[in-house]
């Protein structure tokens, strides 16, 4: 790529995000394949680890850099005691400049949450929450190992909607051997009478390694239905924007002025830090780096340039992934990005790739941005990658 195109770049990213991933969990959700450990003896050797690589970085966000988002991730970040979350934004603020008002997540249990600890999150500056409800059905509850119930996300909604925190999203999974079509608009009318301002609702996905892969391997567990998981995406898609929620992005719902700005920032090629194991970093140009997802080895070599792996990503690379994630965006793929940034060579090159989505009728040129259909949107991932350079 040239360096205007680079120039170009920079200039369109003055904002950036910081991730932070707390890798302990109370127990182990039968899907999962995120990095975690369940040995929370750990807890305080991590966070000293965490704080001597919060102190190192001193490179990668550059200090003109502003800070707009700030995103406790995990594992369950619910887990740590209010004061070590302090000490963590503290460590933050002082290293780096966090925009007054900047959004502030945790992602917290359902189980963790009560109105004396959403007062504590509060007053630390914790703005929004993300709170893995998953289901309100109790036995889907059960086979998907999670430590809450149905009365635990329930009870903690209503603590919610009665404390300081008014923006939060709560996580919902569809598609799963156990879920049915009743069940989920169960669900859903829970959200709706809930008023709650953003849902992230994801198709469950059977990853290798988990308890719910080895289950279906031994026929112990029905697997996914493909097409009945198609029949719950639009399913929601259809209910959720009936009632007032904007699909901003494949997987996320928002009321008006509710989006998240920090996954917002990953769509829009923001730079973003990430620290923790497994955490990813982008520098908003195109180096990319992720750490060592062992926690212990993160707690062993914190602060050594050991823990984490570094990627240069090529022009094609970096269009790869625009057109993958804002593909999945409500504003589409951006024919002037890809001309202005990367060549009319390349813009003619897309232009033909998708000629033939959009005469069957999963793709629309919405006034030089290219988006997907209601049907389109069960092809998403397929579509991009036909449409990789
Ligand atoms: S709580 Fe979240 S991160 Fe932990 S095991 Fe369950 S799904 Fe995975």
């Amino acid at each position: 790529m040239s360096n205007v195109a680079f120039n170009n770049i920079v200039k369109l990213h003055t904002l950036a995000g910081i991730y932070i991933h707390i890798p302990f969990c109370k127990q182990t959700c039968n899907y999962c394949n995120f990095h975690f450990t369940t040995n929370i003896k750990k807890k305080e050797l991590f966070i000293d680890a965490l704080k001597k690589e919060i102190l190192s970085e001193n490179e990668f966000i550059p200090n003109s850099e502003c800070i707009e988002s700030i995103y406790f991730g995990g594992g369950t970040p619910s887990l740590l005691l209010p004061s070590e979350l302090d000490e963590i934004l503290s460590l933050l603020h002082k290293n780096f400049k966090v925009l007054q008002g900047a959004e502030i997540t945790l992602e917290a249990n359902p189980d963790d949450i009560n109105s004396v600890i959403l007062d504590q999150w509060h007053k630390l500056g914790i703005n929004r929450l993300s709170v893995g409800v998953q289901t309100f059905i109790n036995e889907e509850l059960q086979w998907m190992n999670r430590a809450h119930t149905a009365e635990h996300s329930l009870n903690c909604i209503k603590m919610i909607n009665n404390s300081l925190i008014n923006n939060y999203s709560v996580d919902l999974i569809f598609g799963s051997p156990l879920l049915t079509d009743e069940d989920l608009k169960k669900n859903l009318s829970i959200i709706i009478k809930n008023q709650i301002p953003h849902i992230s609702c994801y198709a469950l996905t059977i990853e290798k390694k988990t308890p719910f892969y080895k289950a279906v391997k031994n026929l112990q567990s029905k697997n996914i239905d493909a097409n009945k998981q198609a029949d719950q995406f639009l399913l929601v898609l259809d209910t959720l924007e009936n009632n007032g929620y904007e699909q901003y992005e494949i997987s996320n719902y928002a009321k008006p002025g509710m989006r998240s700005k920090h996954n917002s920032s990953y769509w829009q090629n923001k730079p973003y830090y990430g620290f923790g194991p497994s955490a990813h970093a982008y520098d908003g140009k195109n180096i990319r780096k992720w750490n060592v997802s062992n926690t212990s080895l993160y707690i062993q070599q914190a602060g050594n340039e050991i823990i984490f792996e570094k990627e240069s990503l090529s022009t094609n690379q970096l269009l790869n992934e625009y057109v993958m994630t804002s593909l999945r965006t409500k504003e589409g793929i951006d024919l002037n990005i890809i001309s202005n940034l990367y060549g009319v060579d390349y813009l003619n090159e897309l232009k033909t790739a998708i000629t033939k989505f959009i005469s069957g009728g999963k793709l629309i040129n919405n006034d030089g941005r290219i988006q997907l259909t209601r049907e389109g949107k069960l092809f998403a991932d397929g579509i991009a990658a036909d449409l990789f350079f």
